[in-house]
């Protein structure tokens, strides 16, 4: 009965459910030390929702973690520590990565991995393959719906467009990429995965001078990760 009306002020006051469901078992000498735990779990568990929220709305294709990642196979910049770049200090000053490789080498499981990591520091994050976004992107400008994606973006700390540069994009997918690489210059991080050396990404574009526009913007406050190992999909074929 009480705990029904806990339930109904809480509610009122809009604090959730879950002060009604652990109050009773908060064990306390005090008054002060009661609402202290009982405060505390409150914020606790705002946290984690926001967290588990943010992974939620990136839309990762897979979960990967850096708990169970070598990171022998990656050669980091000398003005990049690990653990600065674990702590994504590159999310707060607005930097961007590069993961560059080829196939195999951990740069799809990198971008997610340090993705969720974002999201657990409390950044908004968007994860797309880069084929996808276009042309999702494109469909979207056709029929003029496409103002939903440039308002999430707008929201974003973090865009990772993985697989840039596996496929080839007509003028229009080049443009919509320079937009969004143009909408992130400054305001927030891109993170790109790739295996195509630079002086290879004018293949990829419809356009020299877009191509060069975007490489630009991208690149200015870029760091590159080298994924410079074997193959992870090989070593561990279990076909060897
Ligand atoms: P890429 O995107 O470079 O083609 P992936 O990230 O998809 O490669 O890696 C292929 C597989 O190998 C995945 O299952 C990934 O989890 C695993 N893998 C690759 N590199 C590593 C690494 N350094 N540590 C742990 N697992 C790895
Ligand atoms: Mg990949």
């Amino acid at each position: 009965m009480k705990r029904e009306l806990i339930r109904e002020l809480c509610r009122t006051l809009r604090l959730g459910t879950r002060i009604s469901e652990v109050y009773q078992d908060i064990e306390a000498e005090t008054r002060e030390e009661f609402l202290i735990k009982l405060l505390t779990d409150t914020v606790e568990k705002r946290a984690a929702d926001r967290k588990n929220r943010h992974i939620r709305q990136a839309k990762f294709d897979l979960m990967k973690s850096l708990d169970n990642f070598d990171f022998s196979a990656v050669t980091l910049p000398d003005s990049l520590g690990k653990e600065e770049l674990l702590a994504c200090h590159f999310v707060k000053h607005k930097q961007n990565l590069i993961l560059y490789g080829r196939p195999g080498t951990g740069k799809t499981h990198l971008a997610i991995a340090l993705g969720i990591e974002a999201c657990k520091h409390d950044y908004k994050v968007m994860y797309y393959k880069t084929a996808r976004l276009v042309n999702d992107l494109a469909l979207a400008r056709k029929e003029k719906t496409d103002g939903v994606f440039w308002k999430k973006l707008g929201r974003a700390d973090l865009l990772i467009l993985d697989e840039w540069g596996y496929i080839p994009f007509e003028r229009m997918g080049t443009q919509l990429l320079f937009e969004a690489v143009s909408d992130c210059y400054e305001k927030r991080s891109v993170i790109i995965t790739t295996n195509l050396p630079f002086d290879e990404w004018n293949t990829i574009f419809y356009d020299q001078k877009l191509t060069a526009a975007i490489l630009d913007r991208l690149v200015h406050h870029a760091v590159l990760l080298l994924h410079d190992g074997p193959s992870y999909r090989l070593k561990h074929s279990s076909m060897q």
